[in-house]
């Protein structure tokens, strides 16, 4: 018997047959301030996993371990199971966010060097910010796997920046989520959509991600209609 096993704010995970692997059920739901704001938009179940799935796979193919198996429905995927690491890992390649409300700075400035920034998921203490040591002493992950994250993140970073480059995008920051296999091995976990990334449009810097809902100025489902359309036409030249 299939069994609920959690509902996140976007997407649900049920147990499957196999004890090895999760059925995720994507929702229409889009949330912003730790689920302050929350609102249903029509298509966006089917966007993000067609999104994401296209992402993993892409990622996968130039050599990133995901948990990612197939899509097996236009709102459901067929993951490995993992143990979650209860970290947000984020890149930033330009400040914008709460990079930019932090220190006080006009978002747009391009990093020499991309920031690298941890996050402990905790929906009570709104995932606070937390560093390397921090991150060992909580038993969250040890260096050695903090070490294994940022690699992969680097790896991931190097791959989207082309592939969104290609697609007329900039990719200005982005949000990962890991996990380890029964067998140790880190994967990249969650999903990878315009929810859980920044993107700019390179000619006219329009927001092509959550921004344009987090902050009232588009239209979310056009949005991401318009981020697939794209990866897909370059994915498609492959
Ligand atoms: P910021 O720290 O500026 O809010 O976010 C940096 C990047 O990480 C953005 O691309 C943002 O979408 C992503 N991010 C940060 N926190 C979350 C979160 O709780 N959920 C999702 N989906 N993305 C997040």
């Amino acid at each position: 018997m299939e069994k609920l096993l959690y509902t996140g704010k976007v997407k649900q995970m049920w147990s499957t047959n196999d004890p090895e692997v999760l059925r995720v059920v994507y929702t229409d739901q889009a949330t912003a301030g730790n689920g302050e704001k929350k609102d249903n938009f029509k298509d966006k179940a089917e966007l993000n996993n067609q999104i994401s799935t296209l992402i993993f796979q892409y990622l996968e193919k130039n050599g990133v371990p995901t948990h990612f198996i197939k899509k097996i429905s236009d709102k459901e995927e067929l993951v490995k199971k993992c143990e979650m690491f209860p970290l947000e890992v984020v890149t930033r390649n330009i400040a914008a966010g709460h990079f930019s409300s932090r220190y006080g700075l006009d978002e747009g400035m391009r990093f020499a060097i991309p920031v690298e920034e941890l996050f402990f998921k905790s929906d009570e203490l709104d995932d606070p910010i937390l560093n390397s040591s921090d991150a060992v002493a909580l038993n969250v992950a040890t260096k050695s796997e903090q070490e294994q994250m940022w690699s992969l993140s680097r790896q991931v970073n190097q791959l989207l920046i082309n592939l969104f480059d290609e697609a007329g995008m900039d990719l200005v920051d982005f949000k990962l989520e890991f996990g380890k296999l029964h067998n140790g091995q880190i994967v990249l976990a969650d999903e990878f959509s315009p929810d859980n990334c920044r993107l700019w449009d390179k000619k006219t810097k329009s927001h092509m991600d959550k921004d344009v809902y987090r902050r009232d100025i588009g239209d979310l489902t056009a949005v991401y209609k318009k981020v697939l359309a794209r990866i897909e036409e370059v994915l498609e030249e492959d």
